[in-house]
């Protein structure tokens, strides 16, 4: 990965300094910035400066060793799961990859039970023990009809009940985002199915896995080309203008862009609490869930679960939320979707800028959501510059 450094970036493309610039400035070298890096490079033999503030590339999917040598996911746990082959097909150019099926239990009335709420939940919870009709039967009777499905209350209300709501939902949900669920979107909460079955997978996606030597690795891999120049640690106000390029792709928040000018978009930051401990394991799965708004922090993860990694020793995040820090999440309610529109309206304004990412677009899109909003716009910057492309890279619909 050739990285290099703002005076050389003021320079020119390290490749072939008597260039006029880059024909490409990325901000952000999460997934957003280096996918559309990767593409444009190898693709169309473009050079790409691509920077993050960060000291690393990755976004919040960065992994490394802590101090314990065991590998750690800094901003929380991060599990690839897709129905695209094609995502999993371009992914796999820069990785090898580790079969791994998510696992959660939350923690109500001092028990560990199964989330997304299942068969083995319910039985254990009320001490019964249904079949999968009789747990229909069951929720069907504590399901409390919602004429008009809105907000991430409403949804689960009309499915399970206020009881199991309250139960699993209310209190992680306010924690989460400082919000009572009856503020969301509906979309939050349904990211979260309900099953009657014993299947106590966290997503039933056809392709589970992780990259076998971690996510850094598969970025360093993907940003090994030779018209890609990667500057870390610096904010795009330190080149704006100062280094010479022909577009511009931006993978930070759309708002910071514009300069707050319709106000801020709401999102919502996390406060990591790493902490190794002297012993091999410390809880049954990769992540416990905490719904007891009691408790301050929302789950803990355990890394080895993810990773497959042999240690002595084992690391554990616990998650903070919090209003001021690091955009994580954008919040997804009717407001923010107004504000969102605004800026979209502006960004759609802005001649040689193009907006991607989580902040960019200001979507709570999971990774391979946005490998695939890349490629989208990496295929229309390659069809209107007349290339033909690869069956894979062409996005299906
Ligand atoms: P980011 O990864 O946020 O990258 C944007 C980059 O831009 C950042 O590195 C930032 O430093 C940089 N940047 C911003 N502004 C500037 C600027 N002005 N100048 C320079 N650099 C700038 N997805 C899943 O599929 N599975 C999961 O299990 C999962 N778990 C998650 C857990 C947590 C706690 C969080 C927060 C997210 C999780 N996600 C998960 C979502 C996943 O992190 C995102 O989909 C993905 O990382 C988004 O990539 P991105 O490139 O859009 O944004
Ligand atoms: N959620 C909840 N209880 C849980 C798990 C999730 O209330 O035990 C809600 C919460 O609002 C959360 C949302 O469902 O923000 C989506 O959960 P997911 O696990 O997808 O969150 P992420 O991994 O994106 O933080």
């Amino acid at each position: 990965m050739p990285q290099v450094t703002l005076e050389s970036a003021i320079a020119g493309p390290s490749q072939c300094p008597a260039a006029q610039g880059y024909d490409y400035l990325i901000v952000g070298a999460g997934f957003a910035g280096s996918v559309l890096a990767e593409r444009l490079a190898a693709g169309m033999n473009r050079s790409v400066l691509l920077i993050d503030r960060r000291e690393h590339v990755g976004g919040n999917a960065f992994d490394h060793y802590d101090e314990a040598g065991i590998l750690v996911h800094r901003y929380g746990p991060h599990i690839f799961h897709t129905n695209a082959a094609r995502i999993v097909d371009y992914l796999s150019r820069f990785t090898e990859w580790r079969p791994y099926e998510h696992r959660v239990l939350a923690e109500v009335e001092g028990r560990q039970v199964p989330i997304p709420i299942n068969l083995t939940t319910l039985n254990i919870l009320y001490g019964l023990a249904m079949d999968e009709a009789q747990a229909q039967a069951f929720l069907a009777q504590r399901a409390e009809p919602v004429a008009s499905i809105q907000t991430s209350e409403d949804v689960v209300i009309n499915q399970i009940g206020r009881e199991l709501y309250e139960t699993f939902f209310r209190g992680y949900t306010r924690k989460q985002w400082g919000l009572d669920p009856s503020q969301l979107d509906r979309s939050v909460t349904s990211r979260v199915p309900t099953r009657t079955d014993a299947d106590d997978r966290y997503f039933t996606d056809r392709f589970q896995l992780m990259p076998l030597q971690g996510y850094t690795r598969m970025f360093e891999r993907m940003l090994d080309l030779p018209t890609i120049d990667v500057l870390l640690g610096t904010d795009f106000e330190a080149v704006r203008d100062r280094v010479t390029y022909r577009h511009l792709v931006y993978c930070g928040p759309v708002d910071e862009y514009f300069g707050y000018c319709f106000g801020q978009l709401p999102y919502r930051s996390l406060r990591f609490e790493h902490t190794t401990l002297e012993q091999e394991w410390f809880q049954p799965v990769a992540v416990v869930n905490y719904p007891d708004e009691a408790v301050p922090y929302t789950r803990i993860t355990e890394y080895k679960h993810l990773t497959g990694q042999e240690h002595r020793h084992t690391s554990i995040t616990r998650e903070y939320p919090c209003a001021e820090g690091d955009p994580y999440y954008p919040v997804p309610r009717p407001e923010n979707a107004e504000l969102y529109k605004r800026y979209k309206a502006l960004a759609d304004e802005t001649p040689g800028v193009t907006f991607l990412g989580r902040l960019g677009t200001y979507k709570y899109y999971n990774m391979d959501q946005v490998v695939g909003q890349a490629l989208a716009v990496y295929q229309r910057i390659a069809q209107a510059a007349g290339m033909t492309l690869e069956t894979h890279e062409i996005e299906p619909g």
